[in-house]
């Protein structure tokens, strides 16, 4: 039996890669989307702890790992999904370099404390 995806309203069909999510390959994509913008607001204030960070970085490889599987699996997806798909992988992308970038910020100005305090 196809299993429909969980989201109120929605009749697409649930993909064997998304089972799991219980989703279509939309609403895959915009949930990934609103737990990126979740994760944006939370990492914009400063840098998170280094376990924090890890959880962050476990989350966006499985959600680009399980991205790249419904890409390339076995239901066949319109151009626009297939755009908006791409779209999320960048959203990916970018939130991690955003992180990495927080961090090396917070490390100079730790740093530069470090340093200021010695002197
Ligand atoms: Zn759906």
């Amino acid at each position: 039996m196809e299993l429909a995806c969980r989201i109120a309203g929605c009749k697409a069909v649930v993909p064997a890669e998304l089972v799991t999510e219980n989703l279509c390959p939309l609403h895959f994509t915009v949930s990934v989307e609103q737990k990126c913008a979740d994760l944006r607001r939370e990492t914009v204030g400063g840098a998170p702890d280094d376990g924090r960070r890890e959880e962050i970085i476990r989350y966006l490889s499985a959600a680009g790992q399980t991205l790249a599987r419904v890409a390339t699996g076995n239901q066949r997806l319109p151009d626009e999904l297939k755009a908006r798909i791409l779209n999320t992988f960048l959203t990916l992308m970018n939130l991690r370099e955003n992180m990495e970038r927080a961090a090396a910020r917070m490390k100079t100005r730790t740093e530069a404390a470090n340093h200021a305090a010695k002197a």
